[in-house]
């Protein structure tokens, strides 16, 4: 709950989250979040709610005091005992009587010294965030107007190394803060006072980079490929009693999945999201019958399960189409859309010199990270 907010502030918080997260453009998944700040408190997205239809129950409120605790702490140099003390102290920094799990983007939002931040991962913007030459290319598109972060691990080292790009910024800045902060194979924050100011910001960061991209527009798809109800079903059934699966073809789909090299790129991963969605890597398969793959399938899913932790969630059919899988539909559909966002953003960043993936051990990162484990389980419900 938005513990002492003042409504109108709540209210356009509210407004401003379900606009942009209802908007696949900008949002997947539920993803995405957005804050208000006072000098004392923060009021965020809880982790597992839907920006899209968020009410105020979505939102958790924390205490500045604490968030700059954590800001300024020495936390032990050993990853997972860093990690834990971080979450610890950011559960720790809600006022009394809030439930809800603070988005791990938390910290992030409280080093941005603004009213309203709008953090999001749009397929445009992640074009260039996952592309060889982002950096170069962010630079001359917006100069003199953004940060890029490299990629580092999320949560705390994410938080700490914005935070020092930012005071680097500020002071060769007389103090002012650029219009956005691109972080690698992640997404964007933006902020404003108030959500005209956001709304300005994110039309130009769009339009620029639609007129950079050759082609931004969502991957399409027909159906003049398709698989029986029957196969459908039998892979379903590997996730669990109330697993689905789901087949999905296009003429773009089937090029890419037709193209040795494009196979290859979808094999890595490009963003937390697409690990945490889709799986950090999918099954692949030729062409051949149902049953062949079939018996394939329901080998490679156990030895799969076994080497990472987790099930597959997703399978291309190489020129064919791809089946995106979870234990309930929610968790089909959602892997079925960021494999479509996969594809989109590969495209995109073509422009950009190429796509740029997220390295084995970043990867591994995320594989083992509490919180996205915490992320995925919630995106399999229902
Ligand atoms: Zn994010």
């Amino acid at each position: 709950m938005g513990k002492g907010v003042p409504v109108e502030n709540m209210k356009e918080l509210i407004s401003l989250s379900r606009k942009y997260g209802a908007d696949p453009d900008y949002v997947l998944a539920g993803g995405g979040n957005t804050s208000w700040k006072s000098d004392d408190l923060m009021v965020v997205k809880a982790s597992g709610t839907e920006l899209g239809n968020i009410t105020e129950k979505g939102f958790v409120t924390l205490s500045m005091d604490k968030l700059k605790v954590i800001r300024n702490k020495q936390y032990p140099k050993n990853r997972e005992e860093r990690e834990n003390q971080a979450l610890e102290d950011l559960m720790n920094s809600r006022l009394s009587g809030q439930n809800g799990r603070p988005s791990v983007e938390s910290l992030l939002h409280a080093i941005i010294p603004e009213k309203y931040i709008v953090h999001t991962h749009p397929a445009s913007v992640n074009g260039l965030t996952c592309s060889k030459r982002g950096e170069e290319r962010a630079l001359e598109l917006f100069p003199d107007k953004c940060i890029w972060i490299p990629l580092v691990d999320p949560g705390y080292v994410l938080a700490k190394k914005v935070d020092d790009e930012l005071s680097v910024w500020t002071e060769a800045h007389d103090g002012k803060l650029p219009d956005y902060i691109f972080l690698a194979n992640h997404g964007v924050f933006l902020w404003g006072k108030d959500s005209q100011e956001i709304e300005d910001k994110s039309d130009y960061l769009f339009s620029v980079l639609n007129k950079a991209s050759a082609n931004t527009g969502a991957v399409k798809f027909d159906t003049k490929e398709s698989v029986s109800a029957d196969f459908l079903q039998k892979i379903g059934k590997l996730a669990g009693p109330k697993g689905d699966a789901l087949f999905t073809t296009g003429d773009e789909i089937r090029s890419v999945l037709g193209s040795r090299e494009d196979l290859h790129n979808l094999q890595q991963s490009l963003s937390p999201d697409h690990i945490v969605y889709m799986g950090h890597t999918p099954l692949v398969y030729d062409n051949l019958t149902e049953e062949e793959i079939l018996r394939s399938i329901e080998k490679d899913y156990g030895d799969f399960s076994r080497k990472w932790g987790k099930e597959p969630k997703s399978i291309l059919i190489q020129g064919k189409g791809f089946i995106s899988m979870g234990n309930g539909s929610k968790g089909a559909e959602t892997a079925r859309l960021l494999m479509l966002d996969a594809i989109r953003v590969i495209r995109i960043a073509d422009s950009f010199g190429g796509p740029e993936f997220m390295s084995e051990e970043k990867v591994n990162f995320i594989n083992t990270w509490e919180v996205e484990k915490y992320r995925a389980k919630l995106s399999d419900k229902g």
